[in-house]
């Protein structure tokens, strides 16, 4: 099977940190942030559910974003820059499709030559002075299903598309056509292994390139 349209999650996929948890342990809410991420990853929460709730507590400022894009970079999974240079030497469209906060992944995209209108996540905005003010609450991917409607907005044929993630939020895009494979490299999921096409259980992402050409 070959795709012409390619789609990653980002945390736990192409780099190795959830960034809201990381956001969390900075201002002390850490254990209690990463129990609600992992029961929305293990499809135990609706995302809508733990969203707003996260992030009203946290409430990321800018410096806390510009420090998360830091180490969404410096925290990138094995092998993320050579499946994302193999992808496109062979023409293939990428995106990056995440409930993360888009600012913050911005600087990973670009590292990675993936343009901003190919990077779908969720918009946070600031005050004046820098401190927290909201997120786009209508944004798709702050709720269940939002994967598999951006799926639809990118094109109108899902048997063209693949996305590569590790969490029940990925499995949705299977409900439009698209297959999803699954990568197991940071966090193995069973209920991922069990319901994606194709699963990889390896530490690196090159592995997923023998299912996409
Ligand atoms: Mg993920």
């Amino acid at each position: 099977m070959s795709f012409e349209i390619v789609c990653f999650d980002c945390d736990s996929t192409l780099s190795k940190i959830e960034g809201i948890d990381e956001c969390a342990k900075w201002v002390g809410l850490g254990e209690q942030m990463a129990q609600l991420t992992e029961a929305a990853m293990n499809g135990e929460l609706a995302l809508e559910a733990v969203y707003a709730k996260r992030l009203q507590l946290i409430r990321p400022d800018k410096a806390a974003i510009s420090r998360l894009a830091d180490l969404y970079l410096a925290e990138i999974v094995t092998g993320v820059a050579e499946v994302f240079a193999t992808l496109q030497q062979q023409g293939k469209q990428i995106h990056i499709i995440s409930g993360g906060l888009r600012q913050a992944i911005l600087p990973l995209a670009a590292f990675l030559n993936v343009p901003e209108s190919q990077v779908h996540a969720v918009d946070i905005f600031f005050n004046q002075d820098g401190s927290y003010q909201n997120f786009q609450e209508d944004c798709p991917l702050a709720k269940t299903g939002g994967k598999a409607l951006i799926c639809q907005q990118i094109s109108a044929h899902p048997e063209t598309m693949v996305l590569i993630g590790d969490g029940k939020t990925d499995l949705e895009a299977q409900a439009v056509g698209v297959k999803v494979i699954g990568f197991g490299g940071v966090v193995k999921r069973n209920i991922v292994a069990e319901q994606a096409d194709f699963y990889v259980d390896e530490p690196t992402l090159l592995g997923v390139l023998r299912y996409i050409l």
